[in-house]
């Protein structure tokens, strides 16, 4: 089941299904892209509504050089542990947002992320049962503002502006992401990142072990897995697509001012 938030046409706030055209569940359908919203017994095409972020979070807990390749672009080691960093509420956008980037930055960059939606408050979760507490996932893009990141330890400015976490478009179910789920990004419909879920050198149960040693985990927080390699600058107008295979597509452009 792929789940969406959106906002009908009389203003209210809905959790729907994202079903096929037939209106039939489907979970290699491309959420996102086409397909029919139903909630109750109303059906709505995508651009009858406003979709939003899938989930609320109280926290985006990211993670930073989860895949060696992108390590290795960015010319640095691979952490022995996890590397966390936070993003704040505000940080969210939702699928079919116009971005706009913080001025004056000579290079902001797209990262494609699978995020993990969580289900229950949990603390001390260990990595054994961890898929009990996840929700599902989403697609996220980890917009990334270089000049800051590099001048700084804890990333703020660099990782935590208004809107630097694009989320959606809807939360999937964990048993229609295979576990060597493709991830892609698409920048302005040429093919810039190209991976899976695969490589990911720390697990899913690994990261949520780790942080819920630290911390509690409300349900609608967010861990962002960290990107693949292939990441890359953005400019004016860009339009920015993540596609992850049992999820869907996020679309979202991006403007400087
Ligand atoms: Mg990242």
């Amino acid at each position: 089941m792929k789940r969406v938030r959106f906002r009908d046409p009389a203003g209210s706030v809905r959790t729907g299904q994202w079903l096929d055209e037939e209106g039939n569940v489907a979970p290699d359908e491309i959420a996102g892209e086409g397909g029919v919203i139903r909630f109750a017994d109303r059906t709505y095409t995508p651009d009858e509504v406003e979709i939003l972020p899938p989930c609320e979070p109280s926290k985006i807990v990211c993670i930073g050089r989860n895949y060696a390749a992108h390590a290795d672009e960015r010319g640095e080691s691979v952490p022995d542990r996890p590397l966390l960093f936070l993003k704040a509420p505000n940080a969210v956008a939702s699928h079919e947002s116009h971005v706009r980037l913080p001025a004056e930055k000579e290079c902001i960059e797209y990262e494609a992320e699978l995020a993990v939606i969580i289900g229950e408050q949990c603390r001390h979760v260990p990595a054994s049962e961890a898929l009990g507490v996840i929700d599902g996932y989403t697609c996220m893009v980890d917009l990334s503002n270089r000049d800051d990141q590099d001048r700084e330890t804890n990333w703020v400015r660099g990782k935590a502006f208004d809107n630097a976490a694009p989320l959606g478009p809807v939360c999937a179910d964990p048993e229609h992401v295979p576990e060597d789920a493709s991830i892609e990004l698409f920048l302005d419909g040429e093919r810039k990142q190209d991976s899976s879920r695969e490589y990911l050198i720390f697990s899913i149960p690994e990261l949520i072990a780790e942080i819920t040693t630290y911390m509690t985990l409300e349900p609608g927080d967010v861990i962002a897995t960290g990107t693949p390699e292939g990441v890359g600058p953005l400019a004016d107008g860009n339009e920015v697509v993540v596609e992850i295979e049992g999820i869907g597509r996020l679309r979202h452009t991006v403007s400087i001012p």
